[in-house]
């Protein structure tokens, strides 16, 4: 005679996507506070940035690092944690993952074999320096930090004709050079949008011409995060 197996329920993982703070604690979300207090594991990209965000926000949790250099290897032991009934969540040092950090990969892994993930929606540099723009904000392309060399060219050749507004990261050592690129390949006169340290104390917003940004920064260097928005290409 065979014995049927008695089928065990799965136990059900989640993967909680959650966004941190850019700068100032007080974006931290309810929902997020309350994913990060009950997750078995949180998944970050630096322990110690993670483990003192945590700290100021009186949070005690397990962390393991997930980032850009280990994020390829560890996927199927996430995997079989999750689908041993884990709940996890994944953040980066801040903002949201996935954009311009580590999450995508392991986003895409899960869900193709069938385990839960969710996003607590939360802070982001894109919109607040979309909107601190003034451009238009109803359509936009995200562009994400621009290749340091092969096909940086193609890339902004690309956007010459390219009507909606831009959102390109950089960083404050790399910003001249890629502002100069800029108005070389879409025009001196082309107006943009600096937003430098965002939610922080010394938030600052810039508008100008490409050429008078270069101008600004060949005088006075910036420092800290930026992103740079550029207004769309006119129809003519
Ligand atoms: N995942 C993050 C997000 O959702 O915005 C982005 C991470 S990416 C590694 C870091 C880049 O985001 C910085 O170089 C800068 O372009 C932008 N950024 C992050 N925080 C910022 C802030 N407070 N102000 C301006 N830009 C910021």
């Amino acid at each position: 005679m065979t014995q049927r197996k008695t089928e065990l329920p799965k136990a059900t993982g989640l993967l909680s996507v959650v966004s941190t703070p850019l700068g100032n604690l007080g974006d931290i979300t309810v929902r997020s506070l309350e994913l990060l207090r009950s997750a078995d594991l949180v998944l970050c990209e630096d322990t110690r940035t993670t483990g003192m965000l945590l700290k100021h926000l009186g949070i005690q949790a397990t962390l393991k690092s997930y980032h850009a250099h280990n994020e390829h290897i560890i996927l199927d032991k996430i995997l079989a944690q999750l689908q041993s009934g884990a709940r996890m969540v994944l953040v980066s040092d801040a903002g949201t993952p996935g954009i311009s950090d580590p999450g995508f990969l392991l986003i895409r892994h899960l869900l193709q074999h069938g385990v839960k993930v969710d996003v607590a929606p939360g802070p982001s540099a894109i919109l607040p320096a979309l909107l601190l723009s003034g451009f238009p904000c109803d359509r936009f392309v995200f562009e994400g930090f621009l290749p340091l060399k092969k096909g940086r060219k193609t890339r902004i050749n690309a956007l010459k004709t390219e009507a909606r507004t831009i959102i390109l990261y950089e960083s404050p050592h790399r910003i001249l050079r890629t502002v100069k690129d800029l108005a070389e390949i879409l025009g001196q006169d082309r107006q943009a949008c600096l937003a430098r340290e965002l939610t922080k104390i010394h938030q600052e917003i810039i508008h100008l011409s490409l050429a008078e940004l270069s101008k600004h920064f060949e005088s006075k260097p910036p420092k800290g995060e930026i992103v740079l928005v550029l207004q769309g290409a006119s129809k003519d």
